[in-house]
Protein backbone atom coordinates (compact mmCIF):
# COMPACT_ATOMS: atom_id res chain seq x y z
CA UNK A 1 0.00 0.00 0.00
CA UNK A 2 1.43 3.11 -1.16
CA UNK A 3 1.16 6.91 0.91
CA UNK A 4 -1.16 7.72 -2.00
CA UNK A 5 -3.47 5.15 -0.40
CA UNK A 6 -6.55 6.47 1.56
CA UNK A 7 -8.54 3.31 1.78
CA UNK A 8 -7.47 -0.15 1.23
CA UNK A 9 -9.26 -3.71 1.37
CA UNK A 10 -7.33 -6.62 1.30
CA UNK A 11 -8.85 -10.72 0.66
CA UNK A 12 -12.21 -8.88 1.80
CA UNK A 13 -14.93 -11.90 2.06
CA UNK A 14 -18.26 -12.02 2.89
CA UNK A 15 -19.77 -15.34 3.08
CA UNK A 16 -23.81 -15.66 3.43
CA UNK A 17 -24.77 -19.65 4.70
CA UNK A 18 -21.98 -20.80 1.95
CA UNK A 19 -22.64 -18.35 -0.63
CA UNK A 20 -19.50 -15.70 -1.40
CA UNK A 21 -21.42 -12.25 -1.94
CA UNK A 22 -17.66 -11.01 -1.76
CA UNK A 23 -14.73 -13.03 -2.25
CA UNK A 24 -10.97 -11.94 -1.77
CA UNK A 25 -11.39 -8.53 -3.31
CA UNK A 26 -8.83 -6.65 -2.93
CA UNK A 27 -9.21 -2.66 -3.14
CA UNK A 28 -7.02 0.52 -3.52
CA UNK A 29 -8.58 3.74 -3.39
CA UNK A 30 -5.90 6.30 -4.53
CA UNK A 31 -6.63 10.39 -2.15
CA UNK A 32 -7.76 12.70 -3.66
CA UNK A 33 -9.58 10.61 -6.77
CA UNK A 34 -12.95 9.51 -7.84
CA UNK A 35 -13.05 5.97 -7.70
CA UNK A 36 -16.10 4.04 -9.31
CA UNK A 37 -17.52 0.13 -8.00
CA UNK A 38 -19.40 -1.04 -10.90
CA UNK A 39 -20.44 -4.55 -12.46
CA UNK A 40 -23.76 -6.27 -12.96
CA UNK A 41 -26.60 -7.00 -10.67
CA UNK A 42 -25.61 -9.19 -8.08
CA UNK A 43 -22.08 -8.31 -8.67
CA UNK A 44 -21.31 -7.62 -4.81
CA UNK A 45 -21.01 -4.29 -5.07
CA UNK A 46 -24.16 -2.98 -2.34
CA UNK A 47 -22.17 -6.05 0.08
CA UNK A 48 -18.41 -4.55 -1.06
CA UNK A 49 -19.86 -1.29 -0.01
CA UNK A 50 -21.52 -2.29 3.20
CA UNK A 51 -17.90 -4.04 4.88
CA UNK A 52 -16.03 -1.03 3.58
CA UNK A 53 -17.94 1.52 6.03
CA UNK A 54 -18.84 -1.83 8.43
CA UNK A 55 -22.75 -1.78 8.04
CA UNK A 56 -21.39 -5.65 7.88
CA UNK A 57 -18.53 -7.49 8.95
CA UNK A 58 -16.09 -9.40 6.91
CA UNK A 59 -15.96 -13.00 7.43
CA UNK A 60 -12.44 -12.34 6.47
CA UNK A 61 -10.21 -9.98 5.20
CA UNK A 62 -8.98 -6.42 6.30
CA UNK A 63 -9.64 -2.69 5.90
CA UNK A 64 -7.49 -0.19 6.18
CA UNK A 65 -7.97 3.47 6.32
CA UNK A 66 -4.69 5.97 6.07
CA UNK A 67 -2.24 3.28 6.92
CA UNK A 68 -4.28 2.65 10.38
CA UNK A 69 -6.42 -0.82 10.29
CA UNK A 70 -10.18 -0.48 10.89
CA UNK A 71 -11.38 -4.04 10.17
CA UNK A 72 -13.01 -3.96 14.00
CA UNK A 73 -14.30 -0.57 13.91
CA UNK A 74 -17.91 0.22 14.23
CA UNK A 75 -19.75 2.51 11.71
CA UNK A 76 -19.76 5.36 14.14
CA UNK A 77 -15.80 4.87 14.60
CA UNK A 78 -15.46 5.27 11.19
CA UNK A 79 -17.69 7.81 10.43
CA UNK A 80 -15.49 9.44 13.25
CA UNK A 81 -12.34 9.25 11.19
CA UNK A 82 -13.70 11.08 8.29
CA UNK A 83 -15.20 8.02 5.87
CA UNK A 84 -18.67 8.71 5.75
CA UNK A 85 -21.32 7.22 3.53
CA UNK A 86 -24.34 8.40 2.19
CA UNK A 87 -27.63 6.60 1.55
CA UNK A 88 -29.27 5.82 -1.29
CA UNK A 89 -32.37 6.37 0.16
CA UNK A 90 -33.33 10.08 0.85
CA UNK A 91 -32.46 10.57 4.53
CA UNK A 92 -33.72 13.84 4.87
CA UNK A 93 -36.35 15.37 7.21
CA UNK A 94 -39.08 15.84 4.56
CA UNK A 95 -41.12 18.59 6.61
CA UNK A 96 -38.00 20.70 7.42
CA UNK A 97 -36.60 23.42 5.07
CA UNK A 98 -33.17 23.02 3.44
CA UNK A 99 -31.68 24.69 6.19
CA UNK A 100 -33.43 23.34 9.02
CA UNK A 101 -32.09 19.96 7.67
CA UNK A 102 -28.43 21.10 7.50
CA UNK A 103 -28.74 22.66 10.65
CA UNK A 104 -29.39 19.24 12.36
CA UNK A 105 -27.02 17.65 10.49
CA UNK A 106 -24.34 20.11 11.78
CA UNK A 107 -25.71 19.59 15.33
CA UNK A 108 -25.54 16.02 15.01
CA UNK A 109 -22.11 16.10 13.56
CA UNK A 110 -20.73 18.21 16.41
CA UNK A 111 -22.89 16.03 19.36
CA UNK A 112 -24.23 19.24 20.42
CA UNK A 113 -27.22 19.73 22.63
CA UNK A 114 -31.01 20.80 20.85
CA UNK A 115 -30.53 23.31 23.08
CA UNK A 116 -28.72 25.64 20.75
CA UNK A 117 -32.18 26.66 19.29
CA UNK A 118 -32.62 28.81 22.05
CA UNK A 119 -29.29 30.97 21.55
CA UNK A 120 -29.05 33.40 18.81
CA UNK A 121 -25.66 33.49 19.28
CA UNK A 122 -25.13 29.32 18.25
CA UNK A 123 -27.76 29.49 15.80
CA UNK A 124 -25.87 32.03 13.75
CA UNK A 125 -22.97 30.04 13.67
CA UNK A 126 -24.66 27.27 12.40
CA UNK A 127 -26.27 29.16 10.05
CA UNK A 128 -23.25 30.33 8.51
CA UNK A 129 -21.86 26.73 8.36
CA UNK A 130 -25.40 25.52 7.19
CA UNK A 131 -25.26 28.52 4.18
CA UNK A 132 -21.67 27.49 2.98
CA UNK A 133 -22.59 23.90 2.91
CA UNK A 134 -26.14 25.27 0.85
CA UNK A 135 -23.96 27.33 -1.72
CA UNK A 136 -21.32 24.31 -1.74
CA UNK A 137 -24.17 21.82 -3.20
CA UNK A 138 -26.22 24.96 -5.09
CA UNK A 139 -29.19 25.16 -3.07
CA UNK A 140 -28.77 28.34 -1.78
CA UNK A 141 -31.89 29.50 -3.21
CA UNK A 142 -33.60 26.82 -1.76
CA UNK A 143 -32.75 27.25 1.64
CA UNK A 144 -35.99 28.12 3.15
CA UNK A 145 -37.75 25.46 0.95
CA UNK A 146 -39.90 22.32 2.45
CA UNK A 147 -37.54 19.23 1.53
CA UNK A 148 -40.19 17.65 0.59
CA UNK A 149 -40.93 20.37 -2.09
CA UNK A 150 -37.55 20.09 -3.71
CA UNK A 151 -36.90 17.99 -6.44
CA UNK A 152 -35.61 14.25 -6.28
CA UNK A 153 -32.52 15.37 -7.57
CA UNK A 154 -31.93 18.74 -5.31
CA UNK A 155 -33.49 16.47 -2.48
CA UNK A 156 -30.06 13.73 -2.90
CA UNK A 157 -28.57 17.34 -2.89
CA UNK A 158 -29.74 18.17 0.54
CA UNK A 159 -28.63 14.72 1.70
CA UNK A 160 -25.02 15.23 -0.01
CA UNK A 161 -24.91 18.39 2.16
CA UNK A 162 -26.32 17.06 5.11
CA UNK A 163 -23.07 13.95 4.93
CA UNK A 164 -20.92 16.99 4.02
CA UNK A 165 -21.53 18.19 7.40
CA UNK A 166 -20.00 15.63 9.40
CA UNK A 167 -16.79 17.49 7.48
CA UNK A 168 -15.76 13.84 5.78
CA UNK A 169 -12.34 13.17 4.10
CA UNK A 170 -13.67 10.41 2.01
CA UNK A 171 -17.63 10.08 0.83
CA UNK A 172 -19.43 7.01 -0.01
CA UNK A 173 -21.85 7.45 -2.14
CA UNK A 174 -24.31 4.63 -3.38
CA UNK A 175 -25.40 4.82 -6.53
CA UNK A 176 -26.03 8.70 -6.63
CA UNK A 177 -27.85 9.30 -9.99
CA UNK A 178 -30.31 6.31 -9.08
CA UNK A 179 -33.91 7.26 -10.36
CA UNK A 180 -32.88 10.65 -11.71
CA UNK A 181 -33.71 12.47 -14.79
CA UNK A 182 -30.99 13.61 -17.34
CA UNK A 183 -31.35 17.14 -15.97
CA UNK A 184 -30.65 15.85 -12.38
CA UNK A 185 -27.67 13.57 -13.39
CA UNK A 186 -25.52 16.63 -14.97
CA UNK A 187 -26.46 18.70 -11.63
CA UNK A 188 -25.13 15.93 -9.48
CA UNK A 189 -22.33 15.22 -11.15
CA UNK A 190 -20.94 18.62 -11.07
CA UNK A 191 -21.64 18.66 -7.51
CA UNK A 192 -19.86 15.19 -6.94
CA UNK A 193 -16.55 17.03 -9.27
CA UNK A 194 -16.82 20.16 -6.72
CA UNK A 195 -17.44 17.66 -3.27
CA UNK A 196 -14.05 15.74 -4.94
CA UNK A 197 -11.87 18.44 -5.07
CA UNK A 198 -10.35 18.37 -1.53
CA UNK A 199 -12.24 14.78 -0.56
CA UNK A 200 -12.03 11.44 -2.23
CA UNK A 201 -14.57 9.89 -3.18
CA UNK A 202 -15.81 6.04 -3.59
CA UNK A 203 -19.04 5.28 -5.60
CA UNK A 204 -21.03 2.47 -6.54
CA UNK A 205 -22.91 3.62 -9.79
CA UNK A 206 -24.54 1.62 -12.37
CA UNK A 207 -24.88 4.72 -14.91
CA UNK A 208 -21.64 4.15 -17.41
CA UNK A 209 -21.30 7.14 -19.51
CA UNK A 210 -22.07 8.88 -15.40
CA UNK A 211 -18.81 6.90 -14.28
CA UNK A 212 -16.87 7.64 -17.92
CA UNK A 213 -17.46 11.18 -16.63
CA UNK A 214 -16.63 11.27 -13.37
CA UNK A 215 -13.87 8.46 -12.36
CA UNK A 216 -10.26 8.16 -12.01
CA UNK A 217 -10.42 4.63 -11.42
CA UNK A 218 -12.64 2.05 -11.79
CA UNK A 219 -12.82 -1.39 -10.00
CA UNK A 220 -15.26 -4.14 -11.65
CA UNK A 221 -16.58 -6.92 -9.48
CA UNK A 222 -18.35 -9.57 -11.08
CA UNK A 223 -19.48 -12.88 -8.91
CA UNK A 224 -18.25 -11.16 -5.74
CA UNK A 225 -14.57 -11.00 -7.20
CA UNK A 226 -12.21 -7.96 -9.14
CA UNK A 227 -12.71 -8.93 -12.65
CA UNK A 228 -10.75 -5.36 -13.66
CA UNK A 229 -9.50 -2.32 -12.37
CA UNK A 230 -7.82 0.80 -13.81
CA UNK A 231 -9.19 3.80 -15.96
CA UNK A 232 -12.53 3.51 -18.04
CA UNK A 233 -10.79 3.21 -21.03
CA UNK A 234 -8.83 -0.08 -19.61
CA UNK A 235 -11.67 -1.53 -18.21
CA UNK A 236 -14.39 -1.17 -20.76
CA UNK A 237 -11.46 -2.85 -23.13
CA UNK A 238 -11.35 -5.49 -21.38
CA UNK A 239 -12.88 -8.62 -22.81
CA UNK A 240 -13.68 -10.21 -19.54
CA UNK A 241 -15.48 -7.23 -18.45
CA UNK A 242 -17.58 -6.79 -21.63
CA UNK A 243 -18.42 -10.51 -21.51
CA UNK A 244 -19.37 -9.84 -17.24
CA UNK A 245 -22.48 -7.19 -18.52
CA UNK A 246 -23.34 -8.92 -21.78
CA UNK A 247 -24.18 -12.13 -19.87
CA UNK A 248 -25.71 -10.36 -16.86
P1 LIG B 1 -24.91 -5.79 -6.20
O1 LIG B 1 -24.97 -4.63 -5.29
O2 LIG B 1 -23.68 -5.80 -7.05
O3 LIG B 1 -26.13 -5.93 -7.07
P2 LIG B 1 -25.13 -7.37 -3.79
O4 LIG B 1 -23.94 -7.05 -2.99
O5 LIG B 1 -26.42 -6.73 -3.41
O6 LIG B 1 -24.81 -7.14 -5.33
O7 LIG B 1 -25.37 -8.94 -3.76
C1 LIG B 1 -24.38 -9.87 -4.14
C2 LIG B 1 -24.94 -11.27 -3.95
O8 LIG B 1 -25.07 -11.55 -2.57
C3 LIG B 1 -26.32 -11.45 -4.57
O9 LIG B 1 -26.39 -12.74 -5.15
C4 LIG B 1 -27.24 -11.35 -3.37
O10 LIG B 1 -28.41 -12.12 -3.57
C5 LIG B 1 -26.38 -11.92 -2.24
N1 LIG B 1 -26.71 -11.33 -0.94
C6 LIG B 1 -26.61 -10.02 -0.61
N2 LIG B 1 -26.97 -9.84 0.68
C7 LIG B 1 -27.32 -11.07 1.17
C8 LIG B 1 -27.78 -11.56 2.44
N3 LIG B 1 -27.98 -10.72 3.47
N4 LIG B 1 -28.03 -12.88 2.54
C9 LIG B 1 -27.82 -13.72 1.51
N5 LIG B 1 -27.37 -13.34 0.30
C10 LIG B 1 -27.13 -12.02 0.13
Amino acid sequence: MSDSTILAARNLTKEFRGFFAVSDVDLSVIRGSIHALIGPNGAGKTTCFNLLTKFLSPTRGTITYNGKDITSYSPADIARLGLVRSFQISAVFPNMTAMENVRIALQRARGDSFDFWRSDKTLRQYDHRAEELLHEVGLEQFAETPAEELSYGRKRALEIATTLALDPEMLLLDEPMAGMTQEDIERISSLIRRVAKDRTVLMVEHNLSVVSDLSDRITVLARGQVLAEGTYDEVSKDERVVEAYIGS
